[in-house]
């Protein structure tokens, strides 16, 4: 989609530190990390949010979650446990209109969350 921030790191055409990729999704460093492992994992193909992803009725959910595991594993968090965020419109904090999963590890974390 023209002008996705996302939609252009998943391209090449915007520069992000990434971390892994498939022919389906992509995970690049969070240029603003709130824990020492924050990684995002995004779809390719354009999608606003997780709910929309969701209810597009696709194994791409899947395979974005399944991403999310294996980044964990990578980054050597998967066993002392790791949240996935997926903020949702305007009230939960979403910024950019294109479906993100917040992978986040590395310290403990409270909940509720703030
Ligand atoms: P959200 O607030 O859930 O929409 O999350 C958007 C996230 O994208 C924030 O944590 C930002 O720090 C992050 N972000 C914004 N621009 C970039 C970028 N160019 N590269 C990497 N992360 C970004
Ligand atoms: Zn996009």
């Amino acid at each position: 989609m023209a002008d996705c921030l996302f939609c252009g790191i998943a391209a090449g055409d915007i520069p992000a530190t990434i971390v892994s990729a498939n022919s389906r999704t992509v995970a690049f460093r969070d240029i603003n990390p709130q824990a020492p492992v924050h990684v995002l994992v995004i779809p390719r193909a354009h999608h606003a949010n997780v709910a929309e992803l969701g209810a597009a009725g696709e194994a791409l959910l899947c395979d974005l979650v399944a991403h999310a595991r294996e980044v964990a594993v990578a980054e050597g968090i998967a066993d002392a446990g790791y949240r996935i965020v997926f903020n949702t419109g305007p009230e939960a904090g979403q910024t950019v209109d294109h479906v993100h999963a917040h992978l986040l590890g590395g310290r403990p974390m409270s909940w509720p969350p703030g």
